[in-house]
């Protein structure tokens, strides 16, 4: 007799090997495990936003100049409506992905959530299968306390690779988010 599902050689009667079956046992644990503790999404902000992309308003307070210089008034309106368009595109990105980014935290586990245009992502981690959590933060992020978290799961190399793991992106309040995630997991 084989097992159904590896292949292995039984030593008992049955269908399956004692491994899968620990493991059927164990992911039907995980589906009964509904209740949610915790929620962490990826934060929008205008304010943010315009402090991260300051180059645009660089690039277009330069072209200003030049054009004030050279005197034309089309122009001048010509590059307001580009910056205008520019900052709607970024912004509009950004909001939907904010919308469609989120972690929630249940008693044994996370699931991440990612969707954006035509992409859908699920990802379940067991908290015993997590191995660290690294914030990130960029020079404008350490400003609004906005950081990148990264769930790396058992088997990844902290800081390398995200195999199994996940990140989100501009978690707000991420000191504090921080400990309480740590604290929910049981990691610290
Ligand atoms: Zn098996």
């Amino acid at each position: 007799m084989k097992c159904k599902i590896c292949g292995a050689e039984l030593k008992k009667e049955g269908d399956i090997c004692t491994n899968c079956y620990k493991a059927y046992k164990e992911e039907e644990e995980l589906k009964k495990d509904v209740k949610e503790v915790f929620k962490i999404k990826r934060k929008y902000s205008i304010a943010f936003e315009i402090a991260k992309n300051a180059w645009v308003f660089v690039i277009f307070i330069l072209s200003s100049l030049i054009c004030l210089t050279a005197g034309g008034i089309l122009e001048e309106l010509l590059l307001i409506l580009i910056l205008g368009a520019v900052l709607g595109v970024i912004l509009f990105i950004d909001k939907r992905l904010a919308m469609g980014t989120q972690a929630v935290f249940y008693e044994k586990k996370v699931v991440y959530t990612f969707k954006f245009l035509f992409i859908n992502t699920t990802k379940t981690v067991k908290y015993s299968d997590l191995r660290d959590i690294t914030p990130f933060q960029g020079f404008t992020q350490k400003r609004f306390d906005y950081a990148d978290l990264c769930f790396y799961a058992k088997g990844t190399i902290p800081g390398v690779n995200l195999l199994n793991g996940f990140q989100i992106k501009n978690v707000e309040n991420a000191t504090e988010i921080l400990e309480i995630i740590k604290e929910v997991i049981g990691l610290s």
